[in-house]
């Protein structure tokens, strides 16, 4: 494994082997710790978009994956899965240095993920129906009726830079266990991880071409892929603005998208929740990965009969975070992944100020000796947020927490619906019946009770609103990368007893 000071190559993976940009240009990836460049990396240019979609249009015509059993890719997933632990410290590491994620978070949880989604998904393409009978129907006369699942094609996957092993996976299993073949296009700041992974799917046997990854700037490549004609599906994690844009280029041929956008998630303390679970709980939720979690808890809806206590006890709580390098594993926050990412944040922490809101902690680029250059930010919480503010609205993307007060419950849950958006949203009371209630009410694609971030390898995670459409994780993802065919064979030999023959003869 290389060190911290070591500069790494990184050529594209395309179709089983490593290869250089046909430009022979190359792009810097740099530790959002240190501010030190840590990698070079390949820099795709549009022939290359095409040499990686070539490759993964062969090997889908070809059959070679897609016309194995259920049964024979998942053992072959399976094998990946294996890959991926056996490489899991390489990875870590891969990950952490370039995204900022700390090696706590990843060694602990981020690695299992993915094994879990790859064993799950592996279990669910073996129960999986791809082929669903139809009953012989009176009308419009007997016939044998079967709905077919069948793959895509090639598929193409840009993903963001907040979780780029984990978001990029969520795309990568469930089209290949489904017979599809990939090409990603990761986030510029960290193309590491997807790239070693891309290079494992090979070594655990998964067929050259099925999986392969193109790095390079999104307004560029990324636009080439997502409107290639030998794309058929495009998946796409990141900013909604982005999105939009995806969702634009891709009608021009009019490919199927699946879109997991922004969030501003509320979470809903009622009078009667046990803050010594929710108080910890909602910190998670918003300060995890420094708040650079799509569905991060970054709305605090808190009852005005224990807001003060509540704030009080934030702010305290808070305080216990340690904030430093990634790669140490007592370092609970670390930095956020680019020099624009923490301008991005630290001007939203001055339009919280202008807007009025109260600064209660935080607000100031953090000190962590020794790493000076890096883009660290303190955990930020603003109280007596009104939701009409821009930072109750927009996606800051950092650690920034607004916390409003309310006094009725309905209240709550009008404010908590009162955004563009709808990826998550929480509850924190011990009235489980009453959380049922209201997760009822909340325009979300997942509700947390008494929790967050908890998502499961077997349940859906995606958007309601302008929070994308199309669903990750679980059955529900394998169902996007299959599009339906119904085939219908008559059952009726005698033309005279067709009943269409009526209709235009004779
Ligand atoms: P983007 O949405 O710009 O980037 C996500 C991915 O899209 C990257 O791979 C990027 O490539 C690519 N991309 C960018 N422009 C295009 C394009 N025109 N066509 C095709 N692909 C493109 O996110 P940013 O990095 O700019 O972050 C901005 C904001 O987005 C954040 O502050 C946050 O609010 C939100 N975001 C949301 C995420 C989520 O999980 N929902 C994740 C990341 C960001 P490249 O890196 O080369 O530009």
């Amino acid at each position: 494994m290389a060190t911290v000071l070591d500069v790494q190559e990184f050529l594209l993976f395309i179709g089983g082997q490593w290869t250089p940009a046909q430009s022979g240009e190359t792009f810097d990836v740099v530790n959002p710790a240190t501010g030190r460049v840590v990698a070079r990396v390949a820099k795709a240019g549009h022939t290359d978009v095409d040499a990686a979609v070539q490759a993964a249009r062969k090997l889908f015509d070809s059959g070679r994956w897609a016309k194995q059993t259920p049964e024979a890719r998942a053992a072959i997933l399976m094998l990946f899965a294996q890959k991926i632990m056996e490489n899991a410290k390489e990875l870590i590491y891969l990950e952490a240095i370039s995204s900022g994620g700390t090696v706590r978070r990843i060694g602990s949880s981020d690695i299992l993920q993915i094994t879990d989604l790859i064993q799950q998904t592996a279990k669910f393409i073996q129960e999986y129906k791809y082929v669903e009978y139809l009953p012989i129907p009176p009308f419009p006369g007997p016939a044998n009726g079967q709905v077919w699942r069948e793959p895509y094609g090639v598929c193409a996957a840009v993903t963001p830079w907040n979780f780029p092993m984990i978001l990029a996976m969520w795309k990568v299993i469930p089209a290949l266990a489904m017979g599809n073949t990939i090409v990603v296009k990761p986030a510029s700041n960290t193309p590491l991880s997807t790239l070693k992974l891309a290079e494992l799917a090979v070594q655990a046997g998964i067929p050259a071409g099925a999986f392969n990854v193109i790095a390079g700037p999104g307004a560029s490549i990324g636009e080439a892929l997502v409107t290639h004609p030998q794309v058929d599906k495009v998946a796409f994690t990141g900013s909604t603005e982005v999105g939009r844009r995806i969702m634009q280029l891709a009608s021009t041929s009019v490919k199927k998208v699946s879109l997991e956008l922004g969030g501003k998630s509320p979470s809903i303390v009622l009078p009667d929740a046990d803050l010594d679970i929710a108080i910890p709980g909602a910190l998670f939720g918003v300060f995890m990965h420094s708040g650079q979690i799509c569905e991060s808890g970054t709305r605090l809806l808190v009852h005005e009969s224990i807001y003060d206590e509540v704030i009080e006890r934030l702010v305290a709580k808070t305080k216990e975070i340690k904030i430093g390098d990634p790669l140490n594993d007592q370092t609970g926050m670390g930095p956020v992944v680019s020099k624009q990412q923490f301008d991005t944040v630290m001007r939203y922490i001055q339009i919280g100020q202008q807007e009025g809101a109260r600064l209660v902690c935080g607000g100031k680029p953090a000190t962590v000796e020794g790493y000076e250059n890096g883009y660290f930010i303190e955990p930020t919480i603003f109280a007596d947020v009104t939701n009409d503010m821009r930072i109750a609205q927009e996606e800051i993307f950092g650690p920034v927490l607004s916390v409003i007060k309310y006094s009725q419950l309905d209240e709550a849950i009008r404010l908590a619906n009162d955004t563009i958006y709808g990826l998550a949203a929480g509850i924190w009371t011990r009235d489980i019946n009453e959380a049922y209630r209201i997760a009822h009410e909340l325009k979300a694609g997942t509700v947390w009770i008494n929790d967050w971030h908890m998502l499961r390898a077997d349940a859906p995670f995606g958007g309601y609103k302008q929070s994308g459409f199309g669903r990750e994780l679980g059955r529900h993802a394998l169902d996007e990368y299959t599009q339906v065919k119904h085939v219908h064979a008559s059952l009726v030999p005698e033309p005279e007893k067709r009943p269409w023959l009526s209709m235009l003869f004779g």
